[in-house]
């Protein structure tokens, strides 16, 4: 048995995390991610995956995956830049470019990966990055790892994101970073107030758009389709482990930056390749994105059944207009409890505590995909109303 000498300390920390009721632990699924999954060996209708049009485990991508491990193998055996880098991770990379309108893409391994190699990779010590206060944690990390110096503004306070530019004028290069669809809220960046902001300041800007590519715009482009954006694009993250439903992630930009981190981002360079067939899977994925608009035309219509059964019932709705759609509660132990109460009404939702959310803004992580139908919504809003206030 190995023991830090500083044992008792951290056992310490983790009782009073659990006294506070701020414990995590991972559960154990049995089979596929889905509308309804078997989580500790209960099955229930889950609100709680980001698999928001329903392909983790669709035929098509199944069978890419399994043509391709018999062509490629299981690993890729190395990084991108020595033998890891296969036919499969070339032609989406070349597919992405096209899907985004970017001139080239470069694939990581995570998204937690890109976004600290982006950030990372392209500022130095005499660079600022300003970033909004809620974005994901990966980003923040980012920021920290890199030697820029990091700011914050609140959350979408545009009139702040300008002051911080401000205080920032004389600083080398700046980038603004925030989400497109923040991950716990569910609401979106105001993109092109970002936009006008950056070109006032000559700063570059940095999306983040795990949970808006596939969902939002008519071809799935995410916030920058949502929002009609086709001259000045920002830098993009994508992850392929929510709409796309696989696991990865890429960064679309121009040819400067994309061969930038390629010399520089420490998180793409010395990591292994994702496996071939994965690559082979999310390009089978992305022909979906773009080919059935009706699964985002569905999650649409359930995105408003739900909001309009919730506003009936007196929820506390937070504004999305996404597949996010959580439910404020504040106290920590009440969301717990509420979780929970849902779970014997046999509905799995997402209980979200500190620090993940700001302090006094615990809540319920309902996502909702293009999987679900109608009487899916109808369940979760008849749990919601023998749970809510009891
Ligand atoms: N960005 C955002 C906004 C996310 O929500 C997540 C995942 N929760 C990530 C990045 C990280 O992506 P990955 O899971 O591929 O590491």
């Amino acid at each position: 048995m190995s023991q830090l000498p500083w044992h008792s300390q951290l056992q310490q920390t983790l009782t009073e995390r659990k006294a506070a009721g701020l414990y995590r632990r991972t559960r154990l699924r049995d089979g596929e991610q889905g509308v309804e999954v078997v989580l500790d060996g209960r099955k229930m209708l889950s609100f709680s995956s980001n698999d928001y049009l329903g392909f983790a485990a669709h035929p098509a991508l199944k069978k890419a995956f399994i043509e391709s491990l018999d062509q490629e193998g299981v690993g890729s055996g190395a990084a991108h830049l020595l033998t890891g880098h296969s036919r499969y991770h070339h032609q989406l990379e070349e597919a992405l470019a096209e899907f985004t309108g970017q001139q080239r893409v470069l694939l990581f391994s995570t998204g937690y990966m890109a976004n600290i190699g982006v950030i990372d990779g392209l500022l130095g010590k005499t660079d600022v990055v300003v970033q909004d206060k809620l974005n994901h944690a990966s980003l923040l990390d980012g920021g920290r790892l890199s030697e820029a110096q990091q700011l914050r503004y609140p959350h979408a306070a545009m009139a702040l994101l300008h002051q911080r530019l401000h205080t920032a004028a004389n600083s080398r290069n700046k980038l603004i970073v925030s989400d497109g669809v923040f991950s716990m809220d569910g609401d979106i960046a105001p993109l092109p107030e970002i936009m006008d902001l950056a070109e006032q300041h000559k700063a570059g800007v940095l999306i983040d758009d795990a949970h808006g590519l596939g969902v939002l715009g008519q071809n799935g482009g995410g916030v920058i389709e949502h929002f009609g954006l086709t001259q000045q694009k920002p830098i993009l993250v994508g992850t392929f482990g929510k709409a796309f439903g696989t696991a990865g992630a890429f960064v679309a930009a121009d040819e400067v930056v994309i061969e930038t981190l390629v010399q520089q981002a420490r998180s793409f360079i010395y990591t292994t390749a994702q496996p071939p067939a994965i690559a082979a899977a999310t390009l089978a994925s992305l022909k979906l994105v773009q080919q059935e608009t009706w699964r985002r035309d569905k999650l649409q219509q359930l995105i408003k059944q739900f909001r309009d059964g919730a506003d009936q019932l007196g929820l506390p709705l937070m504004p999305s207009q996404t597949a996010i759609q959580p439910l404020l509660i504040g106290d920590d132990k009440k969301a717990f409890k509420l979780g929970q109460d849902l779970e014997q009404h046999g509905i799995l939702v997402g209980i979200i505590r500190p620090p993940t959310v700001p302090k006094n803004t615990a809540r319920l992580r309902i996502t909702l995909s293009a999987a679900h139908d109608a009487e899916h919504i109808d369940k979760l809003l008849g749990a919601l109303e023998a749970s809510y206030g009891h």
